[in-house]
């Protein structure tokens, strides 16, 4: 006999038993649970498409509504009056004003939100007072903010669908109840022991013991009369007080309420969903003293301070007690691949600067439950960032492999660990069941090495997290024989215990990948592009602002200007909205924050326009190089023929065009109708006889569920290549400096691309400038290029390094990574050779065998119907090389094609070229100059090793250094952290994949 799917019950016998309990017990008591009721005395509503504040919406002319009346459509606010009467006759019982609709509420009292409804989050009642007195006020008004969305949205026939636009939303309850609190407490006992009775199994003799006192309690209590209740009551304490042996497993169970900063509802909603959540938990412990919450997000408390500054102020006394625990360091819950090595610095630097501002330190815990795949170079970037410990549980999700460890030491690229856990239940929104207590014991995979694990409980996403009944439930679990301890805990009390128990813990080296949501390194195009050009013009701006302030004058460092652009670009990397797996209001909002009028692309451009005077700029036409990569390379914009010139190391020359020594030839071959692109480089031998390079393919690309997320492996075998000419191959730059030729394909049934390749003089790479008009439904479109090189590993570029993958699928964890991502580059070689695919906005990517593929479109239709259906421009390059790729410059170029040189048009006077910084080692990465904050005139200069060679490196610069100190990702300068000044420069000390970060204080 079974019981629930899986999990037997102890006995028929039982079995019946627990039915005859249920019938005899629970559904009267569950009847009794409300005592009198009693309607508002009257109920009123005014309804707006827009979110305003309450002190607007009050002022609005309100209209008679009734229980019953539905409102909408989608995304619009119904504000209701509600005028309530506690009648006389309730003195001494505890009231409800209970709630049901199904949108999300929150109800206002004397101008202050008091408490977020959802259904969905088993919060609909607003308790007036728990034993309410005679000379207590008997009339009082409500208003309750309902929003026009659910839990997660307005999805047409599934929660990932795109949002029904025409969705009502009905109220189905609004009256005042006597609530029977006693009657309450009695189910809770009952259902722990039946719960108990049924789960712990028939070869425990507790399921019998619990069943048995379930039993008793049944009859010694007689429904109608409340005063056999504490009989019963004391039956159910008898058998929770018998105490487990000091072996017992601890469970540290935390509040917490995971709100998605964006995903199937706007930005601006989210705002809404922290603050009904959030006074939902400050209500919940003010009854409940020991409740602990923990909170990610600094974007989230930034936006609670803002928009309700009372609740916050709440917040922050919570905080004070230690019960609103902040935790994360980072602005959001951002995603995991995708952000560059400095974003993921800056979502920290934001992060941790906030919570130290305004709660007085900084987070020690680094917070990721709900993301798709870790960078290995996580483990770095947190301990710069004065982060050891790490939760999440996203790998729970793993489609083939089960990850083998819930508690293990993690460890990046460049060696350094983190302590990390996942939460043995393999959730985030648990409910405090006795069931969940027992999968979290069984589940642990560190059996024997830990004994505690987290439980993190409440409904996630605007549910308002916990409930006191999941607080009432592990009240009865604190030490129960026969049951995990559990205990209401904070992060860091769990880690401190992990900590205590670390010896024997194993290590997991490289990256956490996520076997699933592999479709999220490509859909949504234009925000991936969107976040590489932010990336880029946030880093340029910061290097142009940081050398203006340094070469003296009246150039104000634009910081809070670029905080704020910062912090958008932070937003946008959300682990909902960079992955692309949000809806079409989310993209139209992320768009905006990168190209709109108060977005980055312009508010990042407005600090250039006085920048070139300063920069000394008194050349004709200057270029200006942001990379510390000297060099020569061909500068185009904005004028309209490129010329190639000579620039200094992140600095800048008058364009002197030079000749090229060896120019591109471009002609058209008799015999076929290819076009020949040819220059000093190893171009000819990378591609395989009978094999096209830059072969566009198609696929079917229909996911089991998870549409804008997923790309399964079976798409493979639907490989479709595109061959369909609309336009031949024709020369459009004969050659000389540089060379072009062009054409267009048809793309399955409605779209086309035109492809302009493109070889420059001196420059190793076959740039690819692609235009697409897309339209397609399921697809995915890749380029691939078979390369004449043997090698069972790639290599790809990560955040501040890179990392091998295989190119074979020997076991299920080489199999399951058919589809990977990227950053700039991957490569694939052999001794003394190989090929590189370079791209300029792409993050999808894989090499099979000897084939290397970078993802380029897909077109899911769920959460957003219009997914990438418009028009797109990307470049990627392909560059054979002759060594490795360290060495023939792989990633300088890579860097390159990201980072182009910028030609400004400048005064007449003329001026020596100049270079700010140089390094002496090709393997040195200069990624970062800004000025440190809040010092005015020191500078922080990050750079790191990104061969994965141990090397000393000399670091050169002409602004007028007075002191430099190492200092960490946080820019605190590290003890004993004192560089000497020397006549080479600052002497650097690099291990594979190091990040430094070096404080430089400027003379006045
Ligand atoms: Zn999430």
């Amino acid at each position: 006999m079974l019981g629930k799917r899986g999990a037997p019950c102890p006995h028929p016998w039982a079995a019946l038993h627990r039915a005859g309990l249920i019938n005899r017990v629970l559904a009267p008591s569950n009847r009794r649970l409300f005592g009198d009721r009693c309607p508002p005395i009257s109920l009123s509503c005014f309804q707006t498409p827009r979110r305003i504040p309450y002190s607007e919406a009050i002022g609005q002319e309100f209209r008679p509504a009734k229980v019953g009346d539905s409102f909408g459509p989608t995304w619009e606010t119904c504000w209701f009056k509600v005028e309530l009467s506690i009648p006389p006759a309730w003195a001494g019982r505890e009231v409800h004003f209970v709630w049901e609709s199904d949108g999300e509420g929150m109800v206002w009292r004397d101008a202050q939100p008091v408490q977020g409804l959802t259904k969905e989050g088993e919060k609909t009642s607003y308790i007036l007072t728990r034993s309410m007195k005679e000379p207590e006020p008997h009339s009082l008004t409500l208003y309750v903010e309902l929003a026009c969305n659910g839990l997660f949205g307005a999805g047409k026939g599934s929660m990932i669908a795109p949002p029904d636009p025409d969705r009502r939303f009905t109220l189905s309850k609004a009256e005042l109840v006597v609530f029977n609190r006693d009657v309450y407490e009695l189910l809770m006992d009952l259902e722990i022991l039946l719960d108990m009775a049924q789960l712990l199994g028939e070869e425990n003799q507790r399921s019998f013991q619990a069943l048995y006192t379930a039993n008793q309690m049944v009859n010694v209590c007689d429904v109608m009369d409340p005063s056999t209740f504490p009989a019963a009551r004391d039956l159910a304490a008898a058998i929770f007080s018998q105490r487990n042996g000091e072996s017992q497993h601890t469970i540290h169970a935390v509040g917490h309420c995971h709100i998605d900063s964006a995903w199937l509802w706007p930005y601006e909603e989210t705002i809404r969903k922290c603050a009904r959540s959030w006074v939902t938990v400050v209500r919940l412990m003010e009854c409940n003293p020991e409740l602990t919450f923990a909170c990610s997000q600094a974007q989230q408390f930034e936006w609670v301070r803002s928009w309700y500054p009372g609740l916050y102020a709440q917040v922050q006394d919570f905080v004070a007690k230690g019960q609103f625990v902040p935790v994360g360091g980072t602005w959001v819950e951002m995603d995991g691949n995708l952000p560059s090595g400095e974003s993921m610095v800056r979502q920290f630097l934001q992060g941790q600067r906030f919570f130290q501002e305004q709660f007085g330190r900084i987070c020690s815990e680094f917070w990721l439950p709900d993301t798709f795949g870790y960078s290995a170079q996580l483990p770095q970037l947190m301990r710069g960032c004065g982060i050891r410990r790490f939760l999440t549980q996203k790998l729970s999700w793993n489609l083939v492999n089960a990850f083998p460890h819930h508690t293990f030491f993690w460890e990046g690229i460049d060696g350094s660990r983190v302590l990390t856990h996942f939460p043995p239940g393999d959730s985030y929104g648990m409910h405090g069941r006795v069931e969940e207590m027992l999968k979290t014991v069984k589940n642990n995979k560190d059996k024997g090495r830990v004994n505690h694990s987290a439980f993190l409980f409440g409904f996630g996403d605007g549910g308002g997290g916990p409930t006191q009944k999941m607080l009432d439930r592990m009240k009865r679990m604190t030490d129960t024989d026969g049951l995990p301890r559990v205990q209401i805990s904070t992060p860091d009390r769990l880690f401190s215990a992990l900590e205590k128990e670390s010896s024997q813990l194993c290590t997991w080296v490289g990256e956490l990948f996520l076997e699933l949501h592999n479709g999220t390194y490509t859909t949504q195009a234009q925000i991936k592009k969107g976040n590489r050009e932010c990336e880029r013009i946030l880093h340029d701006v910061e290097v142009l602002s940081t050398l203006a302030v340094a070469r003296g004058g009246a150039f104000q460092y634009p910081a809070s200007q670029l905080q704020r652009l910062w912090r958008l670009l932070l937003l946008n990397q959300f682990h909902d909205v960079l992955p692309g797996s949000c809806i079409q209001l989310v993209v139209e909002d992320a768009l905006q924050y990168y190209a709109g009028e108060q977005g980055i692309w312009l508010g990042g451009h407005s600090p250039f326009g006085g920048l070139w005077d300063l920069l000394g700029g008194a050349a004709e036409v200057s270029v200006l190089d942001c990379q510390a990569l000297s060099g020569t390379d061909i500068g185009t914009e904005p004028l309209c023929f490129p010329a190639l010139v000579t620039v200094p190391s992140m600095g800048y020359a008058v364009r002197e065009p030079l000749l090229p020594p060896q120019p591109v030839a471009v002609r058209r071959q008799v015999s076929t109708t290819a076009v020949v692109l040819r220059s000093v480089y190893p171009t000819s031998k990378s591609v395989p006889g009978g094999c096209c390079a830059n072969q566009f393919a198609l696929f079917d690309d229909v996911p089991l569920y998870w549409d804008a997320w997923d790309v399964m492996d079976y798409h493979l075998e639907t490989r479709k290549p595109v061959t369909t000419l609309l336009k031949p191959l024709e020369i459009t730059l004969a050659g000389g400096l540089r060379g072009s030729a062009s054409f267009s394909l048809q793309i399955g049934e409605s779209s086309t691309l035109t492809q302009e390749i493109i070889l420059d003089a001196t420059c190793p790479y076959l740039r690819f400038l692609t235009q697409v008009e897309w339209k397609e439904a399921h697809k995915f479109l890749k380029v691939e290029f078979p390369v004449q090189v043997r090698s069972t590993n790639a290599t790809y570029e990560i955040q501040f390094g890179h990392l091998q993958r295989p190119t074979h699928w020997n076991t299920s964890w080489d199999w399951a990574r058919f589809e990977v991502w990227a950053h700039k580059w991957l490569d694939l070689s052999e001794h003394g050779f190989g090929v590189a695919l370079l791209n300029d906005c792409k993050y999808g990517a894989s090499a099979h065998g000897n084939i290397l593929s970078l993802s380029l479109l897909r077109a899911p239709k769920s959460p957003d119907a219009m997914a990438d259906i418009t028009h797109h421009q990307f470049t990627y390059a392909v560059m054979p090389h002759l060594g490795s790729f360290q060495d023939a410059g792989v990633i300088q170029c890579a860097y390159n094609l990201n980072f182009p040189l910028h030609v400004v048009p400048a005064s007449s006077a003329r001026c020596p070229p100049w270079s700010a910084f140089s390094v002496s080692s090709p393997a040195v990465v200069l990624e970062t100059v800004k000025q440190a904050s809040p010092r005015g005139r020191t500078v922080v200069v990050r750079l790191y090793e990104a061969h994965g060679s141990t090397l000393v490196a000399w670091l050169q610069t002409s602004l007028p250094v007075q002191e430099a100190v190492l200092c960490d990702l946080l820019e605190r300068p590290a003890a004993q952290g004192r560089l000497p000044l020397e006549q080479r420069g600052l002497r650097l000390s690099f291990t594979p994949f190091r990040v430094l970060s070096i404080l430089l204080v400027l003379r006045q």
